[in-house]
Protein backbone atom coordinates (compact mmCIF):
# COMPACT_ATOMS: atom_id res chain seq x y z
CA UNK A 1 0.00 0.00 0.00
CA UNK A 2 1.42 3.24 -1.30
CA UNK A 3 0.40 5.43 1.74
CA UNK A 4 3.13 8.44 1.46
CA UNK A 5 0.76 10.89 -0.33
CA UNK A 6 -1.81 9.64 2.29
CA UNK A 7 0.15 11.39 5.65
CA UNK A 8 -0.57 14.84 4.10
CA UNK A 9 -3.93 14.12 3.43
CA UNK A 10 -4.44 12.84 7.05
CA UNK A 11 -2.69 15.67 8.17
CA UNK A 12 -5.35 18.05 7.23
CA UNK A 13 -8.04 16.51 9.31
CA UNK A 14 -7.93 18.82 12.85
CA UNK A 15 -10.03 16.60 14.98
CA UNK A 16 -7.63 13.14 13.81
CA UNK A 17 -4.48 15.08 14.24
CA UNK A 18 -5.82 16.53 17.69
CA UNK A 19 -6.37 12.83 18.74
CA UNK A 20 -3.79 10.90 17.31
CA UNK A 21 -4.65 7.40 19.59
CA UNK A 22 -8.34 7.43 18.06
CA UNK A 23 -8.98 5.40 15.27
CA UNK A 24 -11.94 6.67 13.70
CA UNK A 25 -13.69 3.59 11.92
CA UNK A 26 -17.26 4.73 11.42
CA UNK A 27 -16.70 7.12 8.40
CA UNK A 28 -20.10 5.17 6.40
CA UNK A 29 -22.27 7.00 9.60
CA UNK A 30 -20.23 10.16 9.21
CA UNK A 31 -16.88 11.44 7.74
CA UNK A 32 -14.43 13.61 9.17
CA UNK A 33 -14.30 17.24 8.39
CA UNK A 34 -11.02 18.11 6.47
CA UNK A 35 -9.38 21.99 7.32
CA UNK A 36 -10.37 23.45 3.93
CA UNK A 37 -13.51 22.95 4.38
CA UNK A 38 -13.66 24.51 8.03
CA UNK A 39 -12.12 27.39 6.10
CA UNK A 40 -14.49 27.87 3.55
CA UNK A 41 -17.48 27.81 6.10
CA UNK A 42 -15.90 30.47 8.31
CA UNK A 43 -14.72 32.22 5.25
CA UNK A 44 -18.25 32.48 3.95
CA UNK A 45 -19.74 33.20 7.00
CA UNK A 46 -17.75 36.10 8.14
CA UNK A 47 -17.19 37.71 4.87
CA UNK A 48 -20.37 37.64 3.41
CA UNK A 49 -23.59 35.54 5.02
CA UNK A 50 -26.78 36.66 3.51
CA UNK A 51 -29.77 35.12 2.80
CA UNK A 52 -30.36 33.88 -0.94
CA UNK A 53 -31.58 35.35 -3.42
CA UNK A 54 -33.23 38.84 -1.67
CA UNK A 55 -30.50 40.41 -3.73
CA UNK A 56 -31.03 44.29 -3.67
CA UNK A 57 -27.26 43.96 -2.05
CA UNK A 58 -23.99 42.39 -2.85
CA UNK A 59 -23.77 39.85 -0.33
CA UNK A 60 -27.19 37.91 -0.94
CA UNK A 61 -25.89 38.29 -4.68
CA UNK A 62 -23.04 36.84 -4.11
CA UNK A 63 -24.57 33.90 -1.84
CA UNK A 64 -27.61 33.47 -4.70
CA UNK A 65 -24.38 33.26 -7.22
CA UNK A 66 -22.13 30.62 -4.73
CA UNK A 67 -25.66 28.46 -4.55
CA UNK A 68 -26.17 28.52 -8.62
CA UNK A 69 -22.19 27.93 -8.83
CA UNK A 70 -22.75 24.72 -6.56
CA UNK A 71 -25.31 23.37 -8.46
CA UNK A 72 -23.18 23.09 -11.45
CA UNK A 73 -20.55 21.84 -9.57
CA UNK A 74 -22.68 18.72 -8.14
CA UNK A 75 -23.55 18.15 -11.95
CA UNK A 76 -19.74 18.19 -13.46
CA UNK A 77 -18.91 15.88 -10.21
CA UNK A 78 -21.35 13.34 -11.30
CA UNK A 79 -20.31 13.76 -14.86
CA UNK A 80 -23.56 14.91 -15.96
CA UNK A 81 -25.08 17.00 -18.76
CA UNK A 82 -27.00 20.71 -18.30
CA UNK A 83 -30.13 18.52 -18.84
CA UNK A 84 -30.21 17.62 -15.67
CA UNK A 85 -31.50 19.55 -12.32
CA UNK A 86 -29.54 19.67 -8.73
CA UNK A 87 -31.88 19.90 -5.87
CA UNK A 88 -30.39 20.76 -2.24
CA UNK A 89 -31.62 18.37 0.17
CA UNK A 90 -31.44 17.80 3.73
CA UNK A 91 -29.45 14.74 3.20
CA UNK A 92 -29.85 11.41 1.55
CA UNK A 93 -32.77 10.33 3.79
CA UNK A 94 -34.70 13.47 3.03
CA UNK A 95 -33.50 13.56 -0.76
CA UNK A 96 -35.36 9.73 -1.57
CA UNK A 97 -38.25 11.31 0.61
CA UNK A 98 -38.40 14.28 -1.78
CA UNK A 99 -38.45 11.59 -4.95
CA UNK A 100 -41.08 9.58 -3.45
CA UNK A 101 -43.21 12.15 -2.59
CA UNK A 102 -43.03 15.04 -4.93
CA UNK A 103 -42.68 12.94 -8.07
CA UNK A 104 -43.06 9.85 -7.76
CA UNK A 105 -46.80 9.84 -6.51
CA UNK A 106 -47.62 12.15 -9.19
CA UNK A 107 -45.94 9.87 -12.17
CA UNK A 108 -47.62 6.37 -11.36
CA UNK A 109 -50.70 5.34 -11.62
CA UNK A 110 -53.42 2.40 -10.58
CA UNK A 111 -52.32 -0.85 -11.64
CA UNK A 112 -48.45 0.74 -12.34
CA UNK A 113 -45.15 -1.90 -10.00
CA UNK A 114 -42.48 -0.47 -8.44
CA UNK A 115 -39.31 -2.21 -7.09
CA UNK A 116 -37.90 -1.65 -4.36
CA UNK A 117 -34.80 -3.26 -2.23
CA UNK A 118 -35.84 -4.63 1.09
CA UNK A 119 -32.48 -5.25 2.39
CA UNK A 120 -30.72 -2.10 1.89
CA UNK A 121 -30.87 1.11 4.01
CA UNK A 122 -34.23 1.30 5.45
CA UNK A 123 -33.90 4.98 4.26
CA UNK A 124 -34.18 3.57 0.70
CA UNK A 125 -37.76 1.54 1.20
CA UNK A 126 -39.56 3.44 3.75
CA UNK A 127 -40.08 6.41 1.35
CA UNK A 128 -41.57 4.13 -1.60
CA UNK A 129 -43.84 2.62 0.68
CA UNK A 130 -45.07 5.82 1.96
CA UNK A 131 -45.72 6.90 -1.49
CA UNK A 132 -47.34 3.54 -2.07
CA UNK A 133 -49.79 3.83 0.84
CA UNK A 134 -50.23 7.81 0.15
CA UNK A 135 -51.75 6.61 -2.79
CA UNK A 136 -53.88 3.78 -1.81
CA UNK A 137 -55.94 5.93 0.29
CA UNK A 138 -56.57 7.82 -3.21
CA UNK A 139 -57.90 4.58 -4.50
CA UNK A 140 -54.73 4.39 -6.64
CA UNK A 141 -53.17 0.84 -6.41
CA UNK A 142 -49.31 -0.02 -6.99
CA UNK A 143 -48.00 -3.49 -6.85
CA UNK A 144 -44.62 -3.39 -4.76
CA UNK A 145 -41.97 -5.81 -6.30
CA UNK A 146 -39.12 -6.73 -3.99
CA UNK A 147 -35.68 -6.43 -5.38
CA UNK A 148 -33.81 -9.50 -5.83
CA UNK A 149 -30.49 -10.63 -4.18
CA UNK A 150 -28.16 -13.24 -5.07
CA UNK A 151 -26.17 -15.06 -2.24
CA UNK A 152 -23.22 -12.43 -2.12
CA UNK A 153 -26.27 -9.71 -1.14
CA UNK A 154 -25.23 -8.19 -4.48
CA UNK A 155 -29.01 -7.97 -7.09
CA UNK A 156 -29.79 -10.41 -8.96
CA UNK A 157 -30.50 -8.75 -12.35
CA UNK A 158 -30.99 -11.28 -13.72
CA UNK A 159 -34.36 -12.21 -11.50
CA UNK A 160 -35.66 -8.42 -11.83
CA UNK A 161 -38.90 -8.83 -11.21
CA UNK A 162 -39.93 -6.00 -14.81
CA UNK A 163 -43.32 -6.45 -16.10
CA UNK A 164 -45.09 -4.41 -18.35
CA UNK A 165 -46.36 -2.14 -15.69
CA UNK A 166 -43.28 -1.91 -14.15
CA UNK A 167 -43.00 1.90 -13.97
CA UNK A 168 -39.85 3.25 -10.78
CA UNK A 169 -36.86 1.07 -10.21
CA UNK A 170 -35.22 1.84 -6.09
CA UNK A 171 -31.72 1.03 -5.92
CA UNK A 172 -28.66 1.34 -3.75
CA UNK A 173 -25.10 2.29 -5.23
CA UNK A 174 -22.71 0.87 -2.59
CA UNK A 175 -24.22 -1.31 0.31
CA UNK A 176 -23.88 0.73 4.21
CA UNK A 177 -23.17 -3.37 5.78
CA UNK A 178 -21.30 -5.31 3.28
CA UNK A 179 -19.51 -2.38 1.30
CA UNK A 180 -19.90 -3.78 -2.32
CA UNK A 181 -20.81 -2.12 -5.44
CA UNK A 182 -24.48 -2.77 -6.08
CA UNK A 183 -24.26 -4.23 -9.66
CA UNK A 184 -26.23 -0.80 -10.85
CA UNK A 185 -24.64 -0.45 -14.15
CA UNK A 186 -26.13 -4.07 -15.06
CA UNK A 187 -30.23 -2.81 -13.60
CA UNK A 188 -30.81 0.07 -17.04
CA UNK A 189 -29.95 -3.23 -19.54
CA UNK A 190 -32.20 -5.36 -17.27
CA UNK A 191 -34.76 -2.96 -16.62
CA UNK A 192 -34.53 -1.45 -20.76
CA UNK A 193 -34.16 2.38 -21.49
CA UNK A 194 -37.57 3.69 -20.49
CA UNK A 195 -38.27 2.94 -15.95
CA UNK A 196 -36.61 5.48 -14.13
CA UNK A 197 -33.63 4.30 -11.69
CA UNK A 198 -33.41 6.12 -8.25
CA UNK A 199 -29.70 5.75 -7.02
CA UNK A 200 -29.05 5.72 -3.25
CA UNK A 201 -25.14 6.99 -3.18
CA UNK A 202 -24.94 7.61 0.48
CA UNK A 203 -21.86 5.29 0.56
CA UNK A 204 -20.67 5.68 -2.81
CA UNK A 205 -20.44 9.70 -3.22
CA UNK A 206 -17.10 11.29 -2.25
CA UNK A 207 -15.54 8.01 -2.06
CA UNK A 208 -15.43 7.03 -5.83
CA UNK A 209 -15.63 8.56 -9.09
CA UNK A 210 -19.66 8.25 -10.09
CA UNK A 211 -20.42 8.66 -13.87
CA UNK A 212 -24.73 9.54 -14.08
CA UNK A 213 -24.01 9.39 -17.95
CA UNK A 214 -22.32 5.78 -17.16
CA UNK A 215 -24.96 4.62 -14.98
CA UNK A 216 -27.65 5.99 -16.86
CA UNK A 217 -29.82 6.61 -14.20
CA UNK A 218 -32.79 9.03 -13.57
CA UNK A 219 -31.76 10.68 -9.97
CA UNK A 220 -28.21 9.99 -7.43
CA UNK A 221 -29.07 11.27 -4.00
CA UNK A 222 -26.23 11.68 -1.67
CA UNK A 223 -25.64 13.11 1.74
CA UNK A 224 -22.83 16.15 2.11
CA UNK A 225 -22.12 14.37 6.13
CA UNK A 226 -20.90 11.02 4.78
CA UNK A 227 -18.35 13.27 2.12
CA UNK A 228 -16.76 15.87 4.02
CA UNK A 229 -19.06 18.64 3.82
CA UNK A 230 -21.14 19.26 6.96
CA UNK A 231 -24.06 17.54 8.53
CA UNK A 232 -27.87 18.90 7.31
CA UNK A 233 -27.05 19.24 3.01
CA UNK A 234 -27.15 16.56 0.61
CA UNK A 235 -28.48 16.41 -2.97
CA UNK A 236 -30.85 15.20 -5.45
CA UNK A 237 -29.75 14.88 -9.09
CA UNK A 238 -31.98 14.47 -11.50
CA UNK A 239 -31.55 13.53 -15.10
CA UNK A 240 -34.50 15.00 -16.66
CA UNK A 241 -34.38 12.76 -19.76
CA UNK A 242 -37.84 12.39 -19.45
CA UNK A 243 -38.56 15.98 -19.00
CA UNK A 244 -38.03 18.40 -15.53
CA UNK A 245 -38.86 15.92 -12.89
CA UNK A 246 -39.36 18.88 -9.96
CA UNK A 247 -41.40 21.52 -10.06
CA UNK A 248 -39.38 24.73 -9.27
CA UNK A 249 -39.17 25.13 -5.95
CA UNK A 250 -38.38 29.07 -6.13
CA UNK A 251 -36.74 30.57 -3.38
CA UNK A 252 -39.55 30.10 -1.11
CA UNK A 253 -37.26 28.85 1.62
CA UNK A 254 -34.14 29.66 3.25
CA UNK A 255 -31.48 27.09 1.28
CA UNK A 256 -28.94 26.04 4.12
CA UNK A 257 -26.18 28.48 2.33
CA UNK A 258 -23.24 27.62 5.08
CA UNK A 259 -23.87 23.95 4.41
CA UNK A 260 -24.23 24.42 0.36
CA UNK A 261 -20.64 26.74 0.98
CA UNK A 262 -19.01 23.58 2.86
CA UNK A 263 -20.48 20.57 -0.10
CA UNK A 264 -18.63 22.64 -2.49
CA UNK A 265 -15.53 22.78 -0.41
CA UNK A 266 -15.20 19.01 0.44
CA UNK A 267 -16.53 18.28 -3.83
CA UNK A 268 -13.54 20.49 -4.29
CA UNK A 269 -11.33 18.92 -1.88
CA UNK A 270 -11.84 15.53 -2.69
CA UNK A 271 -11.46 16.22 -6.52
CA UNK A 272 -7.81 17.78 -5.63
CA UNK A 273 -7.18 14.24 -3.80
CA UNK A 274 -8.86 12.58 -6.97
CA UNK A 275 -11.41 10.29 -6.52
CA UNK A 276 -10.01 6.97 -8.18
CA UNK A 277 -7.18 7.16 -5.73
CA UNK A 278 -9.48 7.42 -2.71
CA UNK A 279 -11.23 4.60 -4.54
CA UNK A 280 -8.19 2.36 -4.94
CA UNK A 281 -6.85 3.12 -1.41
CA UNK A 282 -10.62 2.22 0.42
CA UNK A 283 -10.68 -0.95 -1.55
CA UNK A 284 -6.90 -1.48 -0.77
CA UNK A 285 -7.44 -0.90 3.21
CA UNK A 286 -10.78 -3.01 3.13
CA UNK A 287 -8.88 -5.61 1.39
CA UNK A 288 -5.77 -5.64 4.27
CA UNK A 289 -9.10 -6.01 6.65
CA UNK A 290 -10.77 -8.64 5.24
CA UNK A 291 -7.43 -10.85 4.54
CA UNK A 292 -6.53 -10.05 8.55
CA UNK A 293 -9.69 -11.00 9.72
CA UNK A 294 -10.22 -14.31 7.31
CA UNK A 295 -6.77 -15.42 9.26
CA UNK A 296 -8.78 -14.88 12.69
CA UNK A 297 -10.87 -18.67 13.46
CA UNK A 298 -14.04 -16.88 16.17
CA UNK A 299 -14.76 -13.80 13.35
CA UNK A 300 -17.46 -14.38 10.38
CA UNK A 301 -17.39 -11.85 7.68
CA UNK A 302 -20.79 -10.31 6.22
CA UNK A 303 -21.37 -9.65 2.64
CA UNK A 304 -19.52 -10.98 -0.79
CA UNK A 305 -17.75 -14.09 0.97
CA UNK A 306 -16.05 -14.74 -2.39
CA UNK A 307 -13.70 -11.94 -1.58
CA UNK A 308 -11.84 -13.45 1.18
CA UNK A 309 -10.30 -15.59 -1.57
CA UNK A 310 -7.52 -12.89 -2.56
CA UNK A 311 -7.91 -11.81 -6.10
CA UNK A 312 -11.02 -11.43 -8.05
CA UNK A 313 -13.26 -10.06 -6.27
CA UNK A 314 -11.64 -8.16 -3.02
CA UNK A 315 -12.27 -5.04 -5.50
CA UNK A 316 -16.11 -5.15 -4.39
CA UNK A 317 -15.24 -3.75 -0.24
CA UNK A 318 -15.64 -0.30 -0.69
CA UNK A 319 -13.90 0.55 2.48
CA UNK A 320 -16.86 -1.24 4.72
CA UNK A 321 -16.22 -4.29 6.00
CA UNK A 322 -18.96 -5.98 8.63
CA UNK A 323 -18.40 -9.12 10.77
CA UNK A 324 -19.33 -10.67 14.18
CA UNK A 325 -17.00 -12.71 16.90
CA UNK A 326 -18.81 -16.23 17.32
CA UNK A 327 -19.15 -15.80 21.05
CA UNK A 328 -19.31 -12.13 22.07
CA UNK A 329 -22.02 -10.10 21.23
CA UNK A 330 -21.60 -7.06 19.14
CA UNK A 331 -22.62 -4.30 21.32
CA UNK A 332 -19.79 -5.82 23.54
CA UNK A 333 -17.14 -5.96 21.41
CA UNK A 334 -18.05 -2.51 20.01
CA UNK A 335 -17.37 -1.28 23.38
CA UNK A 336 -14.40 -3.71 24.30
CA UNK A 337 -12.82 -1.76 20.69
CA UNK A 338 -13.71 1.48 22.09
CA UNK A 339 -12.01 1.45 25.22
CA UNK A 340 -8.84 0.73 22.79
CA UNK A 341 -10.12 3.94 21.23
CA UNK A 342 -10.44 2.04 18.17
CA UNK A 343 -14.10 3.56 16.93
CA UNK A 344 -16.23 1.11 15.25
CA UNK A 345 -20.01 0.73 14.59
CA UNK A 346 -21.95 -2.19 16.36
CA UNK A 347 -26.05 -2.55 15.58
CA UNK A 348 -28.08 -3.49 13.00
CA UNK A 349 -27.12 -0.47 10.74
CA UNK A 350 -30.76 0.66 9.86
CA UNK A 351 -30.99 -2.43 7.38
CA UNK A 352 -34.37 -3.04 5.93
CA UNK A 353 -37.14 -6.02 6.72
CA UNK A 354 -34.95 -8.44 4.86
CA UNK A 355 -31.37 -7.27 6.52
CA UNK A 356 -29.21 -9.10 9.39
CA UNK A 357 -31.58 -9.78 11.97
CA UNK A 358 -28.51 -9.79 14.25
CA UNK A 359 -26.47 -7.25 15.13
CA UNK A 360 -22.72 -6.89 13.97
CA UNK A 361 -19.70 -4.54 13.96
CA UNK A 362 -19.12 -2.31 11.07
CA UNK A 363 -15.89 -1.03 10.10
CA UNK A 364 -15.93 1.85 7.85
CA UNK A 365 -13.09 3.72 6.38
CA UNK A 366 -12.24 6.77 4.18
CA UNK A 367 -8.80 8.08 3.01
CA UNK A 368 -7.59 9.66 6.44
CA UNK A 369 -7.68 6.04 7.81
CA UNK A 370 -4.44 4.26 7.49
CA UNK A 371 -2.87 0.72 7.48
CA UNK A 372 -1.81 1.09 11.16
CA UNK A 373 -5.02 1.56 12.25
CA UNK A 374 -6.58 -1.20 10.05
CA UNK A 375 -3.64 -3.63 11.60
CA UNK A 376 -4.21 -2.13 15.34
CA UNK A 377 -7.78 -3.32 15.18
CA UNK A 378 -6.79 -6.57 13.83
CA UNK A 379 -4.15 -7.10 16.46
CA UNK A 380 -7.45 -5.84 18.88
CA UNK A 381 -9.44 -8.44 17.12
CA UNK A 382 -6.63 -11.50 17.34
CA UNK A 383 -6.53 -10.89 20.95
CA UNK A 384 -10.15 -12.00 21.59
CA UNK A 385 -9.81 -15.16 18.72
N1 LIG B 1 -28.66 5.26 2.49
C1 LIG B 1 -27.53 4.64 2.83
C2 LIG B 1 -26.99 3.54 1.95
C3 LIG B 1 -26.85 5.04 3.99
O1 LIG B 1 -25.72 4.41 4.35
C4 LIG B 1 -27.36 6.09 4.77
C5 LIG B 1 -26.67 6.57 6.04
N2 LIG B 1 -26.31 5.57 6.93
C6 LIG B 1 -28.54 6.70 4.37
C7 LIG B 1 -29.16 6.27 3.21
C8 LIG B 1 -29.14 7.84 5.14
O2 LIG B 1 -28.31 8.95 5.03
P1 LIG B 1 -28.59 10.26 5.92
O3 LIG B 1 -28.65 9.80 7.34
O4 LIG B 1 -27.44 11.14 5.65
O5 LIG B 1 -29.90 10.82 5.47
Amino acid sequence: LETGWQIGVRSQFPLLMGNPGVAYLDSAATSQKPQAVLDAVMAYLTSENANAARGTYPWANRTTARIEAARDQVRRFLFAGDKSSVHFVDGTTAGLRTVALDWLVSYLSDGDEIIVPFADHSANLVPWLDAVELLRRQGVRIVVRPMPYDEAHDYDVARLPIGPRTRFIAATHVHHVYGNDMNVHRLRAAAGPDIPICLDAAQSFGHMPISAEALDVDFIVFSGHKAMALPGIGAVWAANKRGPVFKPAGWSGSPNTAGIVSLAAAMDWLTSVGLSRISAYLVALGGRLTAGLSALRSYEVLGCQNSLTAGSTVQQRHGIVTFRHHDIGSNDLGFILASDNLLVRADSHCQGTQGEKTSSVRVSLHVYNTPDEVDRLLSALATLD
